[in-house]
């Protein structure tokens, strides 16, 4: 029997973790922390491939959005999953422009997004007040959602144990072993050893340290994001909504996330998070020009994580050069293909069969 070290439990480990636990393998999850505590708990977690050019790109989203569709049929229910669609306006020339070119190029590439009427918008999102929206461009992406990403996590490793595999938290790898080229084993901090054929690098934002470990790299590139959470609020968003002012969706029990693009600029990775961030309070400032039914409100939380990227924007997903047996999983929208990646590394390492799909994506592009 194969014998695996999974490294790290996010939403990807999680995921590779069932899916060869189900295929027969013999699996160890080793995390340094708990199931969800890195980038997966600290995720807007919107799943979609809806700018996420080019066509390899975007059908592995594609294919991450449908196989999270699709763990309906197997579990039965998802409750971490919400479909539902976003939506997402325009209202200044150039981003009319980009907005009319995307949907063109996601509508050939027969990706659901329709075009909404003002009145539309308001029939499937009465909070919104019709102000902030005007005249906009406005457009409907029904296969969209989000995910609860630790929920998630928790419920492939739950599925995980019952096929088989051992999950440690509070577990860091500080040692990935290597005879002859190849990977025998790991240690944690707490002076555990455990035998491996493979070791499955999933450690997010920490890849790198952990490729070190054995002697290779997986360059990255960083980026922090910043989220601010609301206290509960009387309204009735359902989806997620990407507006010029700010780009929001529901977080449980009337919360609602809220993040932007120029607010993550305002931080760094040693920023404490803190609803006293003047870009938090802002994040709330701008989400009440679209909800009015907020207004005055102050962030209830912000939170600040490292999106996990490697060096040139794509996924890495494969066999590490320099060292056999250490596999990479690592990605930016890693809550959106988590489900699919979690199947298809699965049926690399234990069926020995190459996804076609993983093929533009492999760790090697990046060199030893
Ligand atoms: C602000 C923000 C917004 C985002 N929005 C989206 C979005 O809308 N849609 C989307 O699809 N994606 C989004 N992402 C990206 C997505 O969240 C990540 O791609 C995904 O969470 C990565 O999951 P992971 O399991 O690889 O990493 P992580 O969740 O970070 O898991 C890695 C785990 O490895 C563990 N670890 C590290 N080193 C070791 C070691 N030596 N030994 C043992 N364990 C170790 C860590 O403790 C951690 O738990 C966003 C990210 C951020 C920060």
């Amino acid at each position: 029997m194969v014998e695996c070290v999974v490294i790290g439990a996010g939403v990807i480990g999680a995921s590779v973790a069932y899916r060869l636990a189900q295929a027969g393998v013999s699996v160890t999850v080793l995390e340094a922390g708990r199931v969800g505590g890195g980038t997966s708990g600290v995720s807007f977690a919107w799943t979609n491939a809806n700018n996420k050019p080019p066509r390899a790109y975007h059908d592995l989203n594609v294919a991450g959005m449908r196989a999270h569709a699709a763990l309906r049929d197997e579990f039965g229910e998802t409750p971490w999953w919400h479909g539902g669609g976003s939506v997402e306006w325009a209202s200044d020339d150039g981003a009319r422009s980009d907005l009319r070119e995307r949907v063109t190029r996601l509508q050939a590439w027969d990706y659901g997004a329709e075009w909404l009427t003002p009145g539309q918008l308001a029939e499937l999102e009465p909070d919104i007040d019709p102000a902030a929206v005007r005249d906009a461009a406005i457009v409907y992406f029904p296969d969209e959602g989000w995910l609860d990403p630790v929920t998630y996590a928790h419920a492939m490793l739950e599925a995980a144990q019952r096929a088989g595999a051992r999950l440690r938290c509070a577990a860091r790898v500080t040692q990935v072993d290597v005879q002859g080229g190849r990977v025998t084993g790991v240690r944690t901090a707490g002076g555990d050893s455990f035998g491996a054929d493979v070791t499955v690098n999933c450690a997010g934002r920490w890849a790198d340290d952990v490729a070190r470990l054995a002697g290779a790299r997986i360059p990255l590139a960083p980026r922090v994001g910043l989220l601010a959470f609301t206290p509960p609020v009387a309204t009735c968003l359902r989806r997620v909504v990407r507006a010029p002012q700010c780009h929001m969706r529901p977080d449980g029990a009337g919360r609602l996330m809220l993040q932007m693009d120029d607010a993550d600029a305002t931080v760094g990775a040693e920023t404490e998070p803190s609803p006293a961030l003047p870009a938090a309070q802002d994040l709330v400032r701008r989400a009440a020009l679209v909800l009015p039914g907020i207004a005055g409100m102050r962030p209830e939380a912000a939170r600040i994580a490292t999106r996990p990227i490697p060096a040139d924007g794509y996924s890495a997903v494969g066999p590490v050069p320099g060292v056999t047996g250490h596999y990479a999983v690592v990605t930016h929208s890693g809550v959106t293909l988590a489900a699919f990646l979690g199947r298809a590394v699965a049926e690399e390492i234990a069926g020995g069969r190459t996804v076609p799909a993983l093929e533009p994506f492999r760790p090697s592009r990046f060199g030893r």
